[in-house]
């Protein structure tokens, strides 16, 4: 265990709860942080609350509307027909908000650089990263050098599921005996649906397709 504070970019879905718990295990401290950044289903920034609180982490969230509005996109845009996969000739689908990771993590960074944090978690994978450049490795190497020069610190970020696909996802949060929290109290789904979710969207069908996955394999 690292015997520091961790703070952890929280948005109340699958994949940051599972860092949620994963950064509990290895830090001495937790907190977290979320952002209302515009989205349809502003709920999610309700849920992230009550589950921090029930993890007993402290928790803040952020308005950042600017994010929503800069750039056009299916999950801020409620007049836009989500894609269900990647259009012919793009490289992600429409559910991409651009820079939203890139402005996530520079805010964090200076939340937690006034509280003395250097640790950050944040639950992007690139095995399942859907077409969103944000979320690949290079990236988030790239954003930490970035953000060492900017603000002259040595911040880590840290990205315990990067090489995960949704199975092994699964199967963190079950070692970390929240399998059950994660299926009923999260909220992934692109229609704003906690647990199971709508089903049909993308996010639930990676989402329900890891769990079966994970399931099949016990
Ligand atoms: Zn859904």
């Amino acid at each position: 265990m690292i015997n520091e504070t961790a703070l952890v970019v929280f948005s109340g879905g699958q994949d940051s709860t599972t860092c949620l718990f994963w950064a509990k295990r290895e830090f001495k401290d937790v907190c977290a942080l979320s952002f209302r950044y515009g989205q349809k289903h502003e709920r999610e920034v309700e849920l992230a609350g009550d589950i921090a609180r029930r993890a007993g982490v402290e928790w803040e969230a952020l308005d950042l509307p600017l994010v929503g509005t800069l750039g056009h996109n299916a999950l801020t845009d409620a007049s836009m027909v989500m894609d269900e996969r990647v259009p012919e000739g793009q490289v992600c689908p429409n559910t991409f908000v651009p820079g939203r990771n890139l402005f996530f993590l520079s805010v964090a960074a200076v939340w937690a650089r006034e509280r003395g944090i250097r640790h950050i978690v944040t639950g992007v994978s690139q095995t399942d990263f859907s077409g969103y450049p944000d979320c690949r490795d290079a990236f988030i190497k790239s954003l930490n050098v970035t953000l060492d020069l900017a603000m002259d610190a040595q911040f880590v970020l840290h990205t315990p599921l990067m090489w995960l696909d949704k199975a092994q996802t699964w199967a963190l949060a079950d070692e970390l005996g929240v399998l059950d929290l994660v299926r009923r109290d999260t909220l992934t789904c692109y229609n704003g649906i906690p647990g199971d979710g709508c089903g049909h969207c993308p996010a639930c069908k990676l989402r329900r397709e890891g769990l079966e996955k994970y399931l099949l394999s016990l």
